[in-house]
């Protein structure tokens, strides 16, 4: 074997590593690359330079805190939080006091951001009664993760003090979820319709999902222009109904950040993985998401006390990595 890796791919990755974005096909091609190959290690290497020197070797970190707890009825499959799932029997807020001092806990661990989630069915009401009380008391940029909005829904999301929201069309949309693609993609342009930052991510992934289904998701996600998007792959909780198709492992994650990556081009302005993994902090990306509370990949309560890595973790694994956490964020310039 020779040291050099084929021209096909050496030119999508020259293309790729000028931030250029790649073609569908080409995304296509990578994504199809043997795992241990020379060439997928030299695609992460293009990936990782590419964020690096764009983002300035910042490590991102933004807090996820879902603050309730419910047998949600819209029931995703994949997602402990769903009524059939039958892990969670009662709903549950936690409370305001938990809310504040996860915020202020984040804040003096320099997070970068608070991503609020709520589950499928919360009131929107009380999203916003939380987004004000956060606004008021942490100088936390404040994204939403919460169901499909309106204009009027989204400028109240603005109003309250969100900069931005979670929004993402899932793998599977339709099928395993029973939400509808178009509606999704319509609340993302509702989003940058009223100049809420629209943030994303492939997600989530697991083996049965094709090439093609995943790069288009890749695709939606920047020709939306997503604030970033990265690629999480599915968290099999424990009895989850997706047990049966396995996982994929961290290093198949980190093909296809780094793919995504070269998607995404000059667009973004952090490019995300989930969960937090080393490996993808050598293909691109540069963004995690600690996480407190609720969390649809825990069978705990508090994700804190179960799966969730922390602030702190999140922040030693990207120094180990060559990022540096405590630099200024660049998603909210
Ligand atoms: S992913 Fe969201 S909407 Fe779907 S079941 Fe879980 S909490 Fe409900």
């Amino acid at each position: 074997m020779g040291w050099r890796i084929s021209a096909r791919i050496a030119d999508i990755l020259t293309k790729g590593g000028d931030n250029q974005s790649i073609k569908r096909e080409e995304a296509l091609t990578l994504m199809g690359l043997e795992l241990h190959s020379r060439e997928t290690y030299a695609l992460m290497e293009t990936a990782t330079r590419l964020s690096r020197k764009h983002y300035n070797g910042k490590g991102e970190n933004h807090l996820h805190i879902g603050i309730n707890v419910a047998p949600c009825p819209l029931n995703c499959t994949f997602c402990s939080l769903a009524e059939k799932a039958g892990i969670f029997t009662e709903r549950t807020e936690f409370p305001e006091a938990d809310i504040m001092d996860w915020a202020r806990l984040a804040e003096s661990q320099s997070a970068d951001a608070l991503n609020v989630m709520t589950t499928g069915t919360y009131s929107f009401e009380r999203l916003l009664e939380i987004g004000r009380m956060l606004n008021k008391k942490v100088a936390i940029p404040l994204v939403a993760n919460t169901r499909d909005i309106d204009h009027r829904e989204a400028a109240k999301l603005l109003d309250a003090g969100f900069d931005g929201a979670y929004h993402a069309v899932r793998l599977g949309e339709g099928i395993v979820t029973p939400l509808k693609v178009e509606k999704r993609i319509r609340t993302i342009t509702v989003l940058n319709d009223v100049g809420l930052r629209w943030m994303n991510c492939v997600e989530p992934v697991g083996p049965e999902h094709s090439k093609e289904e995943i790069v288009n998701l890749m695709f939606l996600a920047k020709d939306h222009g997503a604030t970033y998007s990265g690629v999480m792959r599915r968290i099999n909780f424990p009895g989850s109904p997706m047990e049966k198709y396995g996982m994929i492992s961290e290093l198949e994650m980190a093909r296809m950040v780094a793919v995504s990556r070269l998607v995404m081009g000059n667009g973004p302005k952090a490019h995300c993985t989930h969960e937090p993994n080393t490996a993808s902090l050598i293909a691109g990306a540069n963004l995690f998401f600690p996480e407190v509370g609720a969390s649809p990949r825990d069978g705990t309560a508090d994700t804190a006390q179960g799966r969730g890595k922390g602030i702190t973790a999140c922040k030693a694994m990207q120094m180990e990595m060559g990022w540096n956490p405590d630099l200024k964020s660049n998603c909210f310039l």
